[in-house]
């Protein structure tokens, strides 16, 4: 049986949403493939030249709009915006278990999500646009202005596709810029579907421009887009970095990370297990702050393992569109990636405790069991980013053994520890290198609070005053109540030149 949204992710196929409108891309189409069963849910299409450049047109068109109607009126339609996310967050959500693989929940969640920092935004980016200085020159105001960039190129991976959209356009409309977004190859027809919620913002405002690598670059590149929010791999992100800097265009790079997660002897330790399982294995691993290297006290080991495998092992692994815990990971492309990985960890001397293959009765579809290995800090696996369902846990001694470790990394994007020691979880956050420290609370975010990472993980901040801060520029003003001669002005006085 075909449902309503199967038909609708069909219908959209090959489609772009340009100028308020869906429309049939000229450009090459490839097909979309459901990871769960290796059917195919759709096409994506590559857009032209021609239609960037009608887009980057259109963009800027709305923004002109957008930005001349009252701050008031920009925060009521964030508003409604977030209204509509919220009211079609279960079509979007089966849309996006069925084009990338995970569990429905986490699909639903991310339109409610993504609608939360329209909230915050709407009512943050009205809340000061400047500020006033207290002036050098008597009588006058003198103050810095914030005005929007122009139009943001928006360019998203296939992990939390509404979600991370969903945190640069907030920021960068709430901003007053125009938002085109370039979502990834896998997850383009959600992207499509999501764009109903935002048929009430003038038509440009936001578009969707389908494609992979090239058109990612011709929208960065392109002379009338002037800032660019990317999240993604480091590699992708160094291109989009170096092409974005011949023009002095603002980047806001979020890229990978390696997050550790280190367990200490005070802490309890079945609910770390259980919030370890959670860091590693949600969304298949596939997170930018998935938990990637454990690092465990050695007197509670082996305690910590036997746990986390009991856990790990328990989940329910399908299709997203079932009762399960965790879906198939994303592509075929990146399973056989991840698999390579574990090969490589086992021929390295790691020590399979739980998972390590496809689970046998899933038949069809990009699986892979939750894997949990025994590990030392030095090898190979602790050292990347391993993007899949994998927890390799090593041994340290003390809190100073883990916090190097920690910190013996090129990301820095967030870190866990479990520890109930205040001298500890000072020592944590105040001396791991990472641009997020989690003491007991793994992976949560908050809309109020800047995210993002250090090193190879990026630079600027999603979300905060921060986020919002990334899509503005100052403009010094300064006003004098009427023309006066100014003391500084010519002739200067014979008494200040140079005196031999
Ligand atoms: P990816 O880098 O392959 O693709 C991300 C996006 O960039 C896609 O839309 C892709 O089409 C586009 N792209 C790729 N090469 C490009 C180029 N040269 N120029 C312009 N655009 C280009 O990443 P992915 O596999 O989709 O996602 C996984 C990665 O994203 C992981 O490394 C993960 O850690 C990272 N990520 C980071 C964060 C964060 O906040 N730091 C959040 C989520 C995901």
């Amino acid at each position: 049986m075909t449902t309503p949204v199967q038909s609708e992710m069909k219908l959209l196929s090959g489609n772009l949403f340009l100028g308020g409108e869906w429309m049939a891309s000229a450009g090459q189409r490839h097909k979309i493939i459901n990871p769960a069963d290796e059917t195919v849910v759709g096409e994506y299409a590559d857009a032209t030249e021609a239609e960037i450049d009608r887009a980057v047109a259109k963009a800027k068109q709305a923004q002109g709009i957008w930005w001349a109607m009252s701050a008031l009126e920009r925060a009521n339609a964030l508003h409604q915006v977030a209204d509509q996310m919220i009211a079609n967050s279960a079509i979007t959500g089966e849309s996006l278990t069925r084009e990338m693989g995970k569990p429905f929940r986490e699909s639903n969640w991310e339109g409610g999500a993504a609608a939360s920092s329209f909230r915050y935004y709407a009512e943050l980016a009205r809340h000061e646009n400047g500020r006033i200085a207290g002036p050098a020159i008597a009588g006058q105001l003198q103050m810095v202005v914030k005005e929007p960039l122009g139009t943001v190129v928006s360019i998203v991976p296939y992990n939390f596709p509404m979600l991370l959209a969903g945190w640069q356009s907030a920021a960068a409309l709430g901003a007053g810029n125009a938002v085109i977004i370039k979502p990834s190859e896998l997850t383009s027809l959600t992207m499509l579907l999501w764009m109903k919620a935002f048929q009430s913002l003038p038509e440009g405002l936001v578009q969707v421009i389908t494609g992979g690598a090239a058109v990612g670059q011709n929208l960065v590149s392109h002379q009338d887009t002037h800032a660019v929010a990317f999240t993604g791999s480091v590699k992708a992100a160094q291109a989009v970095a170096m092409s974005a800097s011949t023009r002095f265009k603002p980047t806001l790079i979020e890229a990978s990370g390696n997050d550790a997660f280190i367990v200490m002897p005070s802490a309890d330790i079945d609910t770390a297990a259980r919030g370890a399982t959670f860091a590693a294995f949600l969304n298949c691993g596939q997170v930018c702050t998935s938990a990637e290297r454990f690092y465990v006290h050695e007197d509670i080991y082996e305690d910590f393992v036997a746990k986390l495998a009991k856990y790990a092992s328990s989940l329910r692994v399908g299709s997203g569109l079932s009762k399960v815990d965790m879906g198939p990971m994303a592509s075929q492309r990146e399973l056989e990636r991840f698999e390579r990985i574990i090969t490589h960890a086992l021929e390295q001397g790691a020590e399979l405790v739980t998972g390590g293959k496809r689970p046998s009765q899933t038949g069809k579809g990009f699986f892979y069991e939750p894997t949990v290995l025994k590990v030392t800090a030095e090898m190979e696996v602790m050292h990347g980013e391993c993007f899949g369902p994998l927890a390799p846990v090593a041994k340290i001694k003390d809190i100073d053994e883990a916090i190097a470790h920690a910190n013996d990394s090129e990301l820095g994007l967030g870190a866990n520890i479990y520890t109930n020691d205040l001298e500890e979880s000072f020592k944590a956050v105040n001396e791991i290198e990472t641009g997020i420290v989690w003491v007991n609370t793994p992976l949560n975010d908050n809309d109020a609070i800047p995210f993002g990472g250090r090193k190879f993980t990026g630079s600027g901040r999603e979300l905060g005053s921060e986020g919002l801060e990334q899509f503005r520029r100052s403009k010094m003003v300064m006003i004098a109540p009427q023309a006066e001669a100014d003391p500084e002005w010519f002739p200067y006085p014979d008494s200040d030149a140079f005196n031999f």
